[in-house]
Parts: C-alpha cells; sequence; structure tokens
C-alpha cells in the first residue's frame, strides 16, 4: 500500500490503554488518525467513564522498584518513548513501592493529549470488522464487543479464548475507622502509604468462616471457574485453605500495629485511590460476592465496620486469542496486510504489558510505513520474552501472560535470586540499548 502521510489516515480501533499509547506515538510523528472508541455509545461491562485509557481496576501499575519484573518492563518501555508511563508518573499518588495513580487524572490527561491534537477525528462507534483499507492498530482489549469478538473467531478461524477475573472493592475514606488501622509499608519501605487494618486472631477465624460460605454471582456458564491466578477472587483463594490468605494478601510480614507495639495476626491493606486520599482500594480483594455479601463481610474488618463502598468488586470475562496463530513477532495480523493488534487481546495480562504492546505496534506500524523493517527486540529484555512467548507458545490452549523474569533465558552463572534479578535487569537494559543504538533507523 503506498502511504500519503499528509492524507492517508490510520486506524486506532479502542482507545484504551494500549490503542492511547499508540496513538500518542503515532501523533508525536504527524500522522493522521481515526480513532474509533465505543464507549459511551456503548458500554462494557466494567468500563465506567467515556474517558481513553480508564483502569478498570486497581490504580497501580505495578513495582517501581527496577528489580522487578514489572519495573523493568515500565523501564525499558520508557527507553521506547513510552508517554502514558511518563503520564502516570505525573498523577501518581503515594503506593510505597508501586506506581500507583489518581485513576481520573491519568486517563484525562490522556484523553485531553490525545483529543487536543487536530490531526485526530474521534468516532464514538463500535466497529464490527476489521477495516481492511487503509493501516490499523486493533486494540479492544478483554471486553471487546461481542460482535467484532464473534467476527475474530470467524473470519481469522480464532478459537474462543477467555478467562474469568474480579475488581476489587472501593470504600470513602472517612467511613474507615481509624481507631482500628495504621499507616505503613511492610519493611518500612516507602513513605507509609497503605492504611493497614489489623485483625486479631478470633477476627480472622470468624472473617475466613463467613468469607467461604458466601454468596457468590452466579453465572450461567458451564465452565465459569476459569481464573487468572494473579487475580484470583478473594473467597477462591480462600477456599485453597485456611492459611493461604495469611500469607498472601492479608500477610502481617514486615508491619507493626502502633496500638500494639506487636506484629499483627493478619492485615488488610487499603490503597489510595485518589491524590486527595478520599477514596480508597481493598488491596487483593477483587470478587465475585454479591454486593450484599460484600458489605456484610468486609464490614467484619474491624476498621471497615463502617466502611461506606462506592464501588462493588464485579466479576467479568476476558476474552484473547491465541497470537501464536494470529499475528507475526511485529505484532501484525498474519491475514490482514497493515493491520496490527495490541493490548490484552493479543493474551498478555496487565495494564503495562497492553501499553508496552501498544507502543510496540504503533512503532512496527511506523517503521512498516517507512519500509523499515521491524523491532524485534532481544528475548533477554522483559517486552521482548513476553512477545516471544506469546507469539511461539507451544500450547494451542495458552494462558494470559504477564511480564515475568521466568520468561527470561537463563544465566550462565549459577547465581541466588536477588543477584540473578540484577544480572537480569544489568542485561536486559544493556542489551535493549545496544540493540536500539544498532538499529538503522531512528525511531
Ligand atoms: C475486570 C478486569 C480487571 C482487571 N484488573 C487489572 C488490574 O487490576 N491490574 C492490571 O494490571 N490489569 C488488570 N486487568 C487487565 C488489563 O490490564 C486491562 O484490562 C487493560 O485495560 C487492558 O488494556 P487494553 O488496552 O488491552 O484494553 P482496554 O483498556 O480495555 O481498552 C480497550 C478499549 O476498546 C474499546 N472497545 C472494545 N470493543 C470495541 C469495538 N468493537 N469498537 C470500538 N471500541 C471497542 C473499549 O471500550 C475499551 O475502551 C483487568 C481486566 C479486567 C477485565
Amino acid at each position: 500500500m503506498n502511504f500519503n502521510k499528509a492524507k492517508d489516515r490510520i486506524k486506532i480501533i479502542g482507545a484504551g490503554l494500549a490503542g492511547s499509547e499508540a496513538a500518542i506515538f503515532l501523533l508525536e510523528r504527524g500522522y493522521l488518525l481515526d480513532i474509533y472508541e465505543m464507549r459511551p455509545a456503548i458500554k462494557t461491562p466494567v468500563h465506567k467513564t467515556d474517558l481513553f485509557a480508564e483502569l478498570v481496576c486497581s490504580n497501580s501499575l505495578g513495582n517501581k522498584d527496577i528489580i522487578s519484573a514489572s519495573g523493568l518492563l515500565k523501564e525499558e518501555i520508557k527507553i521506547l518513548g513510552s508517554n502514558l508511563i511518563r503520564i502516570a508518573e505525573d498523577c501518581s499518588v503515594e503506593a510505597g513501592q508501586a506506581l500507583a495513580v489518581d485513576r481520573e487524572k491519568f486517563s484525562k490527561c490522556v484523553t485531553d493529549k490525545i483529543i487536543s491534537n487536530s490531526n485526530v477525528n474521534v468516532f464514538r462507534e463500535e466497529i464490527k470488522s476489521i477495516p481492511e483499507d487503509s493501516f490499523a492498530i486493533v486494540a479492544t482489549g478483554p471486553l471487546t464487543s461481542e460482535s467484532l469478538f464473534n467476527y475474530f473467531k470467524n473470519s481469522l478461524n480464532s478459537k474462543d479464548l477467555y478467562f474469568y477475573d474480579a475488581t476489587s472493592p472501593i470504600v470513602k475514606y472517612d467511613s474507615i475507622d481509624l481507631k482500628h488501622a495504621f499507616w505503613g509499608n511492610r519493611y518500612g519501605k516507602g513513605e507509609g502509604a497503605y492504611l493497614n487494618c489489623p485483625m486479631t486472631k478470633d477476627e480472622y477465624d470468624f472473617f475466613y468462616e463467613e468469607l467461604i460460605k458466601a454468596d457468590r454471582v452466579r453465572s450461567h456458564l458451564p465452565d465459569e471457574e476459569r481464573y487468572f491466578e494473579g487475580c484470583m477472587p478473594i473467597e477462591e483463594l480462600a477456599k485453597r485453605g485456611r492459611e493461604t490468605l495469611l500469607f498472601g494478601p492479608l500477610k502481617p510480614r514486615g508491619l507493626k500495629d502502633p496500638n500494639t507495639n506487636k506484629e499483627p495476626y493478619c492485615v488488610v491493606q487499603l490503597r489510595a485511590e485518589n491524590k486527595d486520599k478520599t477514596l480508597f482500594n481493598i488491596v487483593g480483594f477483587q470478587t465475585r460476592l454479591t454486593f450484599k455479601e460484600q458489605s456484610r463481610i468486609f464490614r467484619l474488618i474491624p476498621a471497615l465496620k463502617n466502611a461506606e463502598f462506592v464501588r462493588y468488586g464485579v466479576m467479568h470475562k476476558n476474552v484473547y486469542f491465541n497470537s501464536s496463530t494470529l499475528i507475526k513477532e511485529n505484532l501484525e495480523s498474519k491475514k490482514f496486510n497493515n493491520v496490527f493488534f495490541a493490548g490484552q487481546i493479543i493474551g498478555t495480562e496487565g495494564y503495562v504489558e497492553a501499553i508496552a504492546t501498544g507502543l510496540l505496534a504503533a512503532i512496527n506500524l511506523h517503521l512498516k510505513i517507512h519500509d523499515k523493517g521491524y523491532l524485534a527486540l532481544p528475548k533477554t529484555t522483559i517486552l521482548g520474552s513476553l512477545i516471544n512467548h506469546i507469539i511461539n507458545v507451544a500450547t494451542d490452549k495458552p494462558a494470559p501472560m504477564n511480564a515475568s523474569f521466568g520468561l527470561l533465558p537463563p544465566l550462565l552463572e549459577k547465581l541466588n535470586k536477588k543477584r540473578r534479578y540484577e544480572e537480569y535487569v544489568k542485561r536486559s537494559l544493556y542489551d535493549l540499548n545496544r540493540y536500539l543504538s544498532d538499529f538503522q533507523y531512528k525511531l
């Protein structure tokens, strides 16, 4: 296709995290864009606003520490020019080691940055098939509209892959009983950003017994139990055993309750949702309990006994497809020339992963227009290893994948975990910088 930058328009389908990152990259290089976003005309079961790049659940973009898979992924995409990570840093709220943002401010900044550009047309409409007449990035996410996903299944011969994912509740700060809560981060790391709600053994035992027998929202689907391990509903996690929560989200390690001067038996952690700290998310409490049961059982936590819920946790079906059969290493469709896919629909999982693949799809589309090849990131980088995993996955029913040190090629030397992670980070950044400086085209 002969592309004329002065008059040909690129289509972006879906202005979520991946689509918005892709849009800003292309706008900065002077392209004309048509963005198709179905909200608010057609709603998803989870999004609450008509803003671009809405965070549907937690307001955290993961660990800031570079010696972690999520921290390294953020660093890599900053090197590649990510705008959304920079905006997230500008909109951050205190959250210890995590990069958490004021969710509304973040999405508003991203939306304003895109719609204030005169090269953009925004169409608030649902797309039901893949455009074949122009360059396009499809980034419709895990809640892709049904008609478009059915179209994918038929035209791409894609299997129906999906899993269930849940969101956690949000409570009002002024409804929290601060006599039963204290500020602090595990092991004193960071600036005491979490509001910790301790429970004694008796309180936990009662809470636990009520949690495992609570009413859940029923689904008519036969295989409703297909969850993503990293976002397991709290009640499902609890069913694995009484101790599971104590070693998971309710772990008290590294915290001292100033009321007793001791480590509590367990703690529920709350993290600020906005800069003004008027709203707090119950960390790790994604759930599919009925709303009535959420208010009854979560109010058994002493600090939350009068909690006012501004949002209850909900559970949703997430769709994605098997990228190994459908897309190439540059994220371009095998079937439709010039159509790139990005975000969670390609089988990655997580906010930063969606941003990262949005950026990569935009870079590769830009390179394709200029006939300059594509970025094949070293597999020693977190992003390169994630793309390698979803493109070359061995099974025909892959599970969605987060960035993980486990995807990286092993080191030659045998090292303890801490040293091994440090070496992964050093190797990744060295290889990425060398690869980019050798790449024949300046992005
Ligand atoms: C319930 C739930 C909870 C999650 N919680 C977390 C979490 O806490 N932390 C985390 O890291 N990740 C979480 N995720 C996973 C994932 O990171 C997010 O879903 C992320 O937003 C994916 O980014 P995306 O750009 O692929 O899709 P989205 O951000 O969802 O963007 C897709 C956009 O496409 C639009 N769209 C869909 N179909 C069409 C169509 N046919 N035409 C036009 N527009 C369309 C949608 O309205 C949406 O705006 C969660 C996912 C779900 C569903």
